[in-house]
Formats: structure tokens, C-alpha cells, sequence
């Protein structure tokens, strides 16, 4: 059996815990630059906020309905994650991390009872980090999905056996319910008349092979309680990384250019170091806003290969500016800009460069300086002086909480 555990309204919840005074009452956090809703309390469903609505459509609404209103806090929510993922390996060896809110527990060769089992790890996940969760439980990971969703609606339990039982539950699963069952897939199978879970059951092998090829048939027998969808356990390296955002406020000046560029090559240096890893290409691109027809449009990006693969602030930084000078212009409104780097191989297999001049045995002295350093005060509290203060072209995160957890500046504070 598999279970899925899935964190509910994740970022509502993780405000609540440090400001309980939300518990019963409507809650929405917002998306980067305070653009669209992505997270609602049960309240706020109720209210009919819809999911990826703007906000700026609908100021009036939430202040006369009383909505509280967060700027997506992102420090907060991935260690409130990280929390909740430890508490979940007590109960089981085995755990895949799907997203930020959900995991995927391999639940066989365990032989209690799985109720007892469930309630255990949605009240220690609770009591440990204060946020609720759902428990779906199922002999495949397809019926552990359509089993959360049933939890949902029932205490945040269900399991689903198999035996008649699933025959019912599948026969009341909408087939755009089923996981991986995308928008084509979804038009294709409505076109046949396959609405429930069920019917997909019923569909002919061939047609399946030839219409879906070898996900069709792992879907059908993962329904009939077949497993054949694995955890996944290890997180392969990422293939490319990219940091890449809009601005706040649009902007032609190379000096805020180069703070924006120069600070997404440090993050993603950090996420090399952080997989071991160190890339060979680098790419900068800078564009403006193309929903404003209003204006003179221009998209451009530059990639070089690094002379030695690398995973370096100073070095990333470098290279990341030397490529914005080449595509920047200063006739435009820039509204975004971002690096990538890719071409990924290990850190410690690293092709060494003849006419490589710099000493990367002090480079790494020093960054490792530097690191600790920004580990124990903050996050970019040393770093270039090209980065800037980002003042001027950060996002708007007007309604941010505190980093309760990862700060010791920001830590709760509680009055007796
Ligand atoms: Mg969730």
C-alpha cells in the first residue's frame, strides 16, 4: 500500500501556525510580486475566490469580505515543508517528496492497522509543526491520489482497499481527476465518452497503447490496483537551472540590470554548490513586458561556455555580466531577466583549463568564508557589491510575514 500525504492549503496553514488568530477566518497568500491568488483557507473557498485570480481585481472584495491578505513567504514555507517531511520519515523507510505540500509514503510490508496508522501521522505532523494534512491510502499511487482527494472531504482519512471498494470509488472518480491525466488526454477521453475513472478501466489495451502509449496502460492497471508507478526515492540532479523573475517596477538602467542579473547568478551558483554540481554554459536574458503593446518590444539572450565548469559566485557573476553588456540596450523598459546555467556535470570531476590563470583553491577558501558567514546572519548578508540592495527592482511583497523559523531576528515572540 502506498499513502499520499498532502498538506492542506499549505500556505495558508504555515501563516496560521505562527498567527493563530487566522484559525476560521478567510486567508489568501498571493504569488511573486503580489500578482495572482495561490493559496485560500477553506473560508476564502467558500467566499468564491478562485484559484490564480488576480488580486489587483479584486482589492474591494477581499477588504469588505475581511480576507487576510500574505505575500508568498517562500523562506517560511520551505522550512515549514522540510518540517513536515522529517516528521513523515519516522513512520516509514521509504518516502518520495512530490511537491512542497505532498510525499508519497511506501506503506508495504507494514502490517497494523492502517486507520490507526493514518491517525498516528496526521496528529504527530500536527502536534509537531501545527500543520493539518490529509492522508490518501492505497494499493497503487493513481488510487493513493484519488484517495486524498476523498480524504479531503472526510475527516482527512481514506483508504481505499482493494476489493469492491475501489470498484465504488473509481465509478465516482471524474476521469480529469485521475493523476496524469492532462488537458489533451482529457479532450481526447472526453470525446470517447470516458467520464469516471471506471470507464477508463473498461478501455481496450490496443486502443490505449496506440492513443497513450505506455502511460494509458500503467494508469489502467495502477486503477485496477496494480502498482506500477514506483517511488521515486532519489532526486536526480537537476539537468539545467534557472533563476529568473520580473521586476517590480520596469527599468532601463544597466546598474539595476546588473544588481537583478549579478544576484541570479549568485542563487543559482548556491543551487549548484547545494547538488554538487557545476555548469559549462551560462545564459543571461533580459525582455520587457509583453503584455504592454503600448511599447517597443525586445527579448534577447546570450550564452557563453565558462572556460572551466564552475559553480562559483564570483566566477558565475562574471561571466553573467560580461553576457548582459553584450544583449543590453538602453532605449527599453526591461520587465525581466534571468540566468541559466546547464551543461551540468559533478564538482569533482572537473576538466581543468591550460590557460586558466585564476586560484580556485583561494576562490573556494574564500566563498566558504562567506558562506558560513551568510548561513549564520542571513542570507546575502556578504556578497558582491554588484548585487546591490535590489531595492529598486525586487518584487513587490508588500504583505510579507516573518521568516519565524529560519531567523532568528524574526522569531515568534510571545507576551505573557
Ligand atoms: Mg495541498
Amino acid at each position: 500500500m502506498f499513502a499520499l500525504v498532502d498538506c492542506n492549503n499549505f500556505y495558508v496553514s504555515c501563516e496560521r501556525v505562527f498567527n493563530p488568530h487566522l484559525e476560521g477566518k478567510p486567508v489568501v497568500v498571493l504569488s511573486n510580486n503580489d500578482g495572482c491568488i495561490i493559496s485560500r483557507s477553506d473560508e476564502a473557498k467558500r467566499l468564491g475566490l478562485k484559484m490564480a485570480e488576480p488580486a489587483f481585481l479584486k482589492t474591494r472584495f477581499l477588504k469588505e469580505n475581511h480576507v487576510y491578505v500574505f505575500s508568498s513567504n517562500y523562506t517560511l514555507y520551505g522550512d515549514m515543508s522540510a518540517r513536515v517531511t522529517e516528521t513523515l520519515t519516522q513512520f516509514v523507510p521509504e518516502i518520495e517528496i512530490y511537491s512542497i505540500d505532498e510525499a508519497f509514503l511506501n506503506l508495504s510490508g507494514f502490517s497494523g492497522d492502517l486507520n490507526t496508522l493514518a491517525n498516528n501521522i496526521k496528529n504527530t505532523v500536527r502536534r509537531n509543526t501545527g500543520i493539518p494534512i490529509s492522508v490518501g491510502i492505497g494499493p497503487t499511487k493513481t488510487l493513493a491520489k484519488i484517495a486524498n482527494k476523498a480524504a479531503k472531504l472526510s475527516g482527512g482519512i481514506f483508504i481505499i482497499r482493494n476489493d469492491q471498494h475501489r470498484d465504488s470509488v473509481i465509478r465516482n472518480t471524474p476521469v480529469n481527476k485521475i493523476w496524469g491525466i492532462g488537458g489533451q488526454y482529457f479532450k481526447l477521453l472526453e470525446r470517447n465518452k470516458i467520464s469516471t475513472a471506471y470507464d477508463f478501466t473498461l478501455l481496450d489495451d490496443n486502443w490505449l497503447r496506440a492513443k497513450m502509449k505506455v502511460m494509458g496502460m500503467r494508469i489502467k492497471r495502477e486503477l485496477l490496483g496494480e502498482s506500477c508507478i514506483l517511488l521515486e526515492l532519489t532526486v536526480p540532479s537537476k539537468k539545467a537551472i534557472a533563476t529568473t523573475r520580473a521586476f517590480g517596477k520596469k527599468t532601463s538602467k544597466i546598474e539595476l540590470l546588473e544588481e537583478a542579473v549579478s544576484t541570479y547568478a549568485v542563487r543559482c551558483a548556491e543551487k549548484l554548490r547545494m547538488q554538487h554540481s557545476v555548469a559549462n554554459l551560462l545564459t543571461v536574458f533580459i525582455h520587457t513586458d509583453p503584455f504592454n503593446q503600448n511599447e517597443v518590444q525586445i527579448n534577447k539572450s546570450k550564452t557563453i561556455s565558462l572556460p572551466v565548469a564552475s559553480n562559483e559566485n564570483i566566477e558565475l557573476v562574471k561571466h553573467a555580466l560580461y553576457c548582459l553588456n553584450q544583449i543590453y540596450s538602453s532605449s527599453y523598459n526591461y520587465k525581466k531577466a534571468g540566468v541559466i546555467v546547464d551543461g551540468l556535470q559533478s564538482e569533482k570531476q572537473v576538466q581543468a583549463n591550460l590557460f586558466d590563470k585564476s586560484n580556485r583553491e583561494k576562490f573556494r577558501n574564500l566563498r566558504n568564508a562567506v558562506d558560513k558567514l551568510n548561513y549564520e546572519f542571513g542570507r546575502d548578508k556578504i556578497k558582491l557589491a554588484v548585487q546591490g540592495d535590489g531595492k529598486k527592482w525586487k518584487l513587490r511583497q508588500e504583505k510579507l510575514s516573518q521568516r519565524y523559523t529560519t531567523n532568528w531576528n524574526e522569531i515568534i515572540e510571545v507576551r505573557i
